[in-house]
């Protein structure tokens, strides 16, 4: 049997010829390049701290003759490891004939890969989703965007492909990934049409655009393998006998009969969160941030990050990733940063105003922007379960006000923010948002904590990124969706803690906090189906 050898920390100049990197490979080992048979970069980052010389550095699993003798010679070299296996093994697979089929509420990340892996499996996963499909759903979000009209139903939150399908599409995460669930979503995505470097860069985006097409690819598959989507089938009532999850309805008044349920249906579906409080399903208060958005442009940020390399193809546009700890004891941080994106309107509920960002793959638009947001916590909104939501909504429904009552998103110029002046007009920044920006005095749009914080870590932010309390750069408000505020906490089984058979995931439930990582919670909700499944016969 081969085994490939990892090895790290493989240090090249930015503009490398491409055979360096045998010959580093080479000289690491110690051995000379025809001992090589084959390599794959596992890994390429950057290190923009030292933006003078930067370099790329390199993660290669390599196979060589004579592994058995490196490995020796290198043994406890935290360097030089064998090359763990990460290809996917299924923890159980259906029977012939296997009757029972599990319901999956909600087709984003997290539902698409509980899913994909039940059908593939063998277990012909039935889907409901609230939204259309990602075709038509494009239509209805574009109709917010262009011409303020918003479908409850089918917007940047709802709909074949859930919340990040209008997005950046960056796929990392911290999550801690024993089982390497995460290459297996990785995986997928490549077979489903992602550009193959996904795989190995060390930040990896792929833009609005690419989602809808993947998207459709996987719905595909799991429709091939005798799974099926529904859409436009939104869940408003689950049936509990005992204790155990027995089936669901829908609004059209469809009912259908199961012992398992995934419950995929992410953070912004807060009716559905007051029907499981309703039905006495356990859930808690949990953490999460609200603050605005903020837009540079573009080349301020690649200046700052990049120095000299700015503009370098291999780099791409700068990103950025902020903290500031305030005096006030609140953590301020940039959130969902999205390099050379815009802006956009994320509500969905009428007569509110939610920001977030997107782009494209190229990323080739003239502003950055992210999140700039402050940790809150249920002492902050106590009163149960359900208070983070009513915070929410009051935050978002000012916001409407705010703007002017037609869907714009209030704004102001960092400079008059943090002196605490309204703005009236526009300097050199053009903000992105759609359908438009009323520009305002931001002060009362948060909390005065938060905005007492934010007036602080701006200037911090300042130190690291130069050029980031500029004057001219534009807050657009307000950005409230940035986890769920609550948990359906689960037990060891990934089970509802009162309810058998229902599965809380991904990040409505708690257990995510982006595409990768509710992709990755839908992968292990499917083993903990598969498992009770098969317990069941
Ligand atoms: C504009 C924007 C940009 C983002 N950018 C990024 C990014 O670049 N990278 C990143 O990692 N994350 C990003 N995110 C966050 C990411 O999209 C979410 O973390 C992720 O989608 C969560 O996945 P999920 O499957 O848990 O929930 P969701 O994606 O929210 O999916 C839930 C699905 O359930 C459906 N549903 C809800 N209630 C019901 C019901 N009662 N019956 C039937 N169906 C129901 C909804 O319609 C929805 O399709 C972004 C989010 C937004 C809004």
């Amino acid at each position: 049997m081969t085994t490939m050898l990892r090895i790290s920390e493989l240090r090249l100049p930015l503009d490398h010829p491409i055979e360096a990197l045998t010959e580093i490979i080479a000289k690491r080992l110690g051995i000379p390049a025809s001992d090589i048979e084959n390599f794959t970069v596992f890994k390429r980052s950057y290190d923009a701290r030292k933006n003078v010389h930067l370099s790329l550095i390199y993660i290669v699993d390599v196979e060589v003759k004579h592994e058995a003798t490196l490995l020796g010679k290198f043994k406890g070299d935290q360097q030089i490891k064998p090359s763990p296996d990460m290809v996917y093994h299924f923890v159980g697979k259906a029977p012939p004939h296997f009757h029972q089929r599990p319901v999956v509420i909600g087709f984003g990340p997290c539902g698409i890969f509980a899913a994909l892996i039940l059908a593939q499996a063998g277990f012909r996963p039935i889907v409901l989703e609230r939204g259309k499909s990602v075709r038509e759903r494009t239509q209805d979000t574009w109709g917010l965007w262009r011409k303020n009209t918003l479908n409850p139903e089918s917007n940047v939150q709802f709909g074949e492909g859930g919340a990040g399908t209008f997005s950046d599409g960056k796929l990392y995460s911290q999550i801690k990934d024993p089982k390497h669930y995460g290459r297996k979503v990785l995986t997928e995505f490549v077979k489903a049409g992602a550009p193959e470097e996904i795989l190995y860069v060390s930040k990896p985006h792929i833009g609005t655009f690419r989602l809808v097409g993947m998207v459709e690819s996987i719905r595909a598959e799991i429709e091939s393998l005798g799974g099926e989507i529904r859409f436009q089938q939104r869940v408003t009532d689950i049936l509990i006998e005992d204790g155990q999850m027995r089936g669901v309805r829908t609004a059209t008044g469809d009912e259908i009969r199961t012992n398992h349920v995934v419950l995929a249906v992410g953070h912004s579906a807060r009716d559905t969160f007051q029907l499981l409080y309703d039905k006495g399903v356990y859930m808690e208060a949990k953490p999460f941030s609200i603050g605005f958005r903020i837009e540079h442009p573009q080349s301020l940020i690649d200046k700052a990050r990049l120095g000299p390399h700015a503009g370098h193809p291999e780099l791409g546009a700068a990103d950025y990733k902020l903290v500031h700890h305030a005096s006030n004891g609140r953590a301020v941080y940039s959130f969902c940063m999205c390099p050379g994106g815009t802006v956009v309107a994320a509500t969905s509920e009428p007569n509110r105003v939610v920001t977030n960002g997107m782009s494209q793959y190229s990323r080739n638009e003239r502003n950055a922007n992210a999140g700039i947001v402050v940790s809150i916590d249920p002492k902050d909104y106590p009163g149960g379960p359900l208070a983070g939501i009513e915070l929410q909504r009051a935050l978002e429904s000012h916001a409407f006000m705010l703007g002017g009552g037609n869907y714009e998103a209030p704004g102001q110029l960092v400079g008059d923010f943090l002196k605490g002046k309204p703005s009236t007009q526009l300097g050199t920044v053009e903000p992105s948002y759609k359908p438009g920006v009323r520009l305002c005095d931001l002060s009362t749009a948060l909390p005065d904590y938060a905005i007492a914080a934010i007036r602080e870590a701006v200037p911090a932010f300042d130190r690291q990124i130069r050029g980031f309390n500029m004057y001219d750069a534009v807050l657009t408000g307000v950005e409230t969706r940035t986890s769920s505020p609550l948990r359906v906490t689960r037990n060891e089984q990934l089970q509802s803690l009162n309810v058998k058979g229902l599965f809380p995931a991904g990040e409505g439930a708690g257990y995510a906090g982006g595409i990768l990582s509710a992709g990755v919670d839908g992968i292990r909700v499917a083993e903990a189906v598969t498992t009770s499944l098969l317990s069941q016969g």
